[in-house]
């Protein structure tokens, strides 16, 4: 038996979700778009104990593209309606770490911008046009 088939139906969907939450569509959707900018980015690196979705090390800037469910975009977000309290307490969580993030990340002289995937999905034009500014300063 591999080491892929000895995994529990469970387990597989753990995985499954651990990947999706890493590289997920919207966040690959900017990234090719950077690319085709001629923007040059590293993804998934680690930055003063933080992991942006994208980074510029030479212009400091870091980027992340928050999922509207999991940071809780005003929009979008809509609490659960089976065990509300399990799930308030998980976005706290999350919320509480982006801006401890946020702030990691200031203290070490980056530009940190946040979109939300929706943000993505509307207009990624503007948001590459943004994330470029930032990046070449003009
Ligand atoms: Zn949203």
């Amino acid at each position: 038996m591999t080491g892929k088939d000895s995994l529990t139906p469970e387990q597989r969907r753990a995985n499954m979700r651990a990947v999706r939450r890493k590289d997920t569509a919207p966040e690959m959707r900017l990234r090719r778009a950077l690319w085709r900018e001629g923007l040059r980015y590293r993804a998934n690196i680690h930055v003063a104990n933080t992991t942006p979705d994208v980074v510029f090390t030479r212009a400091r800037v870091a980027v992340f593209v928050d999922g509207c469910f999991w940071h809780g975009c005003p929009e979008h977000y809509k609490l659960p309606r089976t065990r509300p309290d399990y799930w308030k307490g998980r976005l706290q969580r999350n919320v509480d770490r982006d801006a401890r993030d946020n702030l990691k990340l200031q203290a070490a002289g980056y530009t940190v911008l946040r979109y939300w995937a929706c943000d993505i999905r509307r207009d990624l034009d503007g948001v590459v046009r943004e994330i470029s500014h930032y990046v070449r300063g003009q």
